[in-house]
């Protein structure tokens, strides 16, 4: 049987994934491009359970891997009014070792670009696509260097997608008034595996576990505050004010780097020979570990598409609206609650404050509701059904 040829533009964390998971399936020839990425140092992800399997069949990753910290316990507080509501979520409750675990954006993609390089299934060109044609039956890739044909296009390449532009996709793209920064931080207590998110009007701070001692910080403000802060040296001394009580006397021990807060949701997840994941398909703001989180379920969806359906061309209408199908509702469903919970924190409407205040109550009381929380996302989407 003649196979079909398969492009995957963007060698990104998810178009590196995808790239290993998919050449497990003996029917289609993979061609990644791209260049490796290069992360900010301070960049981390933490790795649902439910995803870390993928990178424990396609990389050498495990648990006890030096590469990952532990993400056992999440501690959420509330710093809305003057005191603080503190709700804390433990990995037992839903019978599970760990939420997650966290690891650098640069070594996760060092192992996978490791192990692409040894596959036999995958072709590299390591250019960047500057052209993509849509023909009868195919589609041309054009690069600096050449020009090739493909059946099916995978976009992995993130938030200003070529791809999805030349598949004439439409999508909303929100950049909200906050900025996202990224640091490192040294503190004197042990983290014992917790993450932290601290909620203010306003901001949120989030700490990651990274090694015993150190963890990884989100912080979300209000671009011109952040400016102030950093101008006048004073960034420490906010982590200090809403993390000290956890972790210690805290020191920023690196520089920082800085991200738009913004949202794009797109309008089809799949037309014209090409099939969005990651980032291309779906940007939300960092709660709770879901960006690339989802990009694993897309991933997951497009394996099974094409090993259940090994007699159908790839790229054709019936593979394109499956996908969009089976993809839609959990996209839609995670930047709903996403976008509801971060409006919540950074907008000033009561509606979005009182819903906070019923959430809180609920959530310290009802076990039901809690576990809801937990399998359904708002907090960790530790236990997704793929
Ligand atoms: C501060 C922060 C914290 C986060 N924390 C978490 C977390 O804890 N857990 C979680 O699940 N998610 C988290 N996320 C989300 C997660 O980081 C992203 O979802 C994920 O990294 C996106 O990966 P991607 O491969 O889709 O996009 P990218 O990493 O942007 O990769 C896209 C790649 O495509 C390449 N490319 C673009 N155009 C072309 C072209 N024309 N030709 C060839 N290549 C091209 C780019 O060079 C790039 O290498 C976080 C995000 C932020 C901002």
């Amino acid at each position: 049987m003649k196979k079909s040829e398969i492009a995957i533009i963007g060698a990104g964390i998810i178009g590196m994934t995808c790239a290993l998971q998919l050449s497990k399936l003996s029917n289609i020839n993979i061609t990644l491009y791209g260049k490796a990425p290069r992360y900010s140092q301070h960049k981390t992800t933490a790795i649902l359970e439910t995803s870390f399997g993928m990178y424990k069949e396609i990389t050498s990753l495990n648990e006890s891997s030096r590469y990952v910290y532990k993400l056992d316990k999440f501690k959420i507080i509330d710093q809305l009014s003057n005191k603080n509501k503190i709700l804390d979520f433990d990995s037992n409750e839903i019978n599970l070792n760990s939420f997650a675990y966290n690891i650098k954006d640069n070594d996760l993609s060092k192992l996978l670009n490791k192990e692409i390089e040894i596959s036999k299934n995958i072709k590299r060109e390591e250019f960047f696509v500057k052209n993509i044609k849509l023909k009868l039956d195919e589609v041309m890739i054009e690069t600096l260097e050449n020009k090739k044909l493909y059946n099916l296009i995978i976009g992995a390449d993130g938030r200003n997608s070529l791809s999805r532009d030349y598949a004439n996709i439409d999508y909303e793209h929100k950049k909200y008034k906050e900025n996202i920064l990224v640091t490192t931080i040294d503190h004197i207590n042990d983290h014992q595996s917790t993450s932290y998110e601290i909620h203010k009007n306003g901001s949120l701070l989030t700490s990651v576990p990274l090694s015993k001692k150190k963890s990884a910080i989100v912080y979300i403000n209000d671009k011109n505050i952040l400016e102030n802060l950093i101008k006048e040296n004073k960034l420490q001394d906010i982590f200090n004010l809403s993390l000290r009580d956890f972790l210690g006397e805290i020191t920023i021990n690196s520089d920082i780097s800085q991200l738009p807060s913004e949202v794009i949701v797109v309008k089809k997840l799949a037309k014209n020979r090409t099939i969005l994941v990651g980032e291309s398909a779906h940007v939300i703001p960092p709660l709770g570990a879901q960006g690339l989180n989802l990009g694993i379920r897309d991933i997951k969806e497009i394996f099974s598409l094409l090993k259940e359906n090994n007699a159908i061309e790839p790229g054709s209408k019936i593979i394109l609206n499956k996908y969009n199908e089976h993809r839609w509702l959990d996209i839609y469903k995670r930047q709903k609650s996403v976008n509801i919970l971060y409006n919540s924190m950074m907008g000033d409407n009561p509606k979005y404050q009182l819903l906070r205040n019923i959430g809180f109550l609920g959530l310290n009381k009802s076990k039901i509701l809690r576990k809801i929380l937990l399998n359904e996302g708002l907090v960790l989407n530790a236990n997704s059904k793929k």
